[in-house]
């Protein structure tokens, strides 16, 4: 079936019982068993192993990536912390793109190394760099396409091709372009994240994550450090996600047609410096992504004349946009990376990252993009 099909169908039947089009909420901790020589024989007994209605999203979510099997979570970093905690050990390497999501950052940095594993971030854009990272103690590579904030390009494809030659993992994060626009598995990923928090939900409704495989060991593998952790998505979440998901593919085409509009707009500004979109002809990884991608995102930033303050200013001064720390919903957003989703990055890792004091990041949604426009005008008027 085709992508705009599946994000509606797979994954999805009519409830057995009532003939409801939609998946039940089945909000229970327990389900009853037959007998104890058929205990799950229906497929579940205790709500943090999995549900019904988190597993229609899961079968949802392995069809749209291509994969063979998908986990759900209670939040992208919970997806992202269950591969760790299924792959790792002490004594073991990783090596993580050094544009990353902060969350990520800070995880490995701060609790990876707590538990013994050596971390390397490394520009993984610089294909001789990641080569050069792998160690025989690494696990696994760790990428982000276009990575949050600056939308560095990393070509997975290569990546994967040394990934497999040293016998080691690529894990990359789809969040910013989701299966519809990039397709990791076919570039060779051995693992998917996503926080589903992003454009699969795409209505700032739930916090979410998935994990999607192509091996239905390492699924088994993954879905065990989740139940022993219980990093579980809950079933209202994986409800409403499921209902987000159905219009993915009208929803990125929407918010990267604005996108490209604004950033092209931007770009003619005279109170802008500098403009980061990969669909911007300028933009440095714009060939590579038109190569591995179909689609350039809806994420943009820039920076402004004046530096700190007049960024602080312009991002004070918008109306419709939000002033707010998430991404990828069908509201518009603007962020300023270095005091809200990066902070947590240290300043001279941000430098070495381009992640500078005055970027400003939009998440741009599906209004009627002259109105997102008139508002940027206004606010840049102000500064
Ligand atoms: C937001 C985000 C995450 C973390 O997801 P949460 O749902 O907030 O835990 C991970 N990766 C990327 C690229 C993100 O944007």
């Amino acid at each position: 079936m085709g992508f705009r099909t599946d994000q509606i169908h797979a994954g999805v039947t009519p409830d057995p019982v009532t003939g409801a089009i939609l998946t039940p909420i089945h909000q229970s901790t327990t389900f009853v068993q037959d007998s104890v020589d058929e205990y799950m024989s229906k497929g579940y007994s205790y709500a943090r192993g999995g549900n019904p209605t988190v597993r229609a999203f899961e079968k949802k979510i392995a069809t749209l990536e291509g994969g063979a099997d998908a986990t759900a979570y209670g939040s992208g970093m919970a997806a992202t912390v269950a591969v760790m905690l299924a792959l790792l050990e002490a004594g073991d390497h990783v090596v993580i793109a050094d544009v990353v999501y902060g969350g990520t950052y800070r995880f490995a940095d701060q609790f990876l190394r707590k538990f013994g594993v050596e971390v390397d971030f490394v520009d993984a854009s610089d294909l001789d760099a990641v080569r050069a990272s792998i160690r025989p103690n690494t696990r696994l590579v760790f990428t982000e396409t276009p990575a949050n904030p600056t939308l560095k390009i990393t070509d997975l494809a290569a990546v994967s091709e040394i990934t497999r030659e040293a016998g080691v993992y690529h894990v990359t994060d789809n969040t910013f372009l989701t299966p519809y626009f990039q397709r990791p598995f076919e570039l060779g990923c051995d693992i998917v994240v996503h926080s589903t928090t992003k454009y699969l939900d795409g209505h700032n409704a739930t916090l979410g994550g998935a994990v999607v495989v192509n091996d239905p060991e390492l699924h088994e593998k993954i879905a065990f450090a989740r139940i022993s952790a219980g990093l579980v998505m809950s079933p209202m979440v994986a409800w409403l996600t499921l209902q987000g998901v159905k219009t993915l593919s009208e929803r990125m085409e929407r918010q990267s047609a604005n996108a490209m509009e604004i950033a092209t707009w931007l770009e003619g500004h005279p109170k802008v410096e500098r403009v980061g979109y990969p669909g911007l002809p300028s933009f440095p990884g714009h060939e590579l992504a038109r190569k591995q991608a179909r689609g350039f995102g809806a994420m943009v930033w820039f920076e402004v004349t004046g530096g700190v303050e007049a960024g602080k200013k312009l991002m004070d001064s918008v109306r419709l946009w939000s002033l707010a720390e998430n991404l990828g919903a069908v509201e518009s957003i603007i962020t300023h990376p270095v005091t809200m989703t990066h902070a947590a990055v240290p300043p001279e890792e941000r430098a070495r990252a381009g992640i500078t004091d005055g970027l400003v990041r939009l998440s741009v949604g599906m209004e009627d993009v002259e109105d997102l426009i008139a508002d940027l005008d206004q606010a840049l008027s102000q500064i």
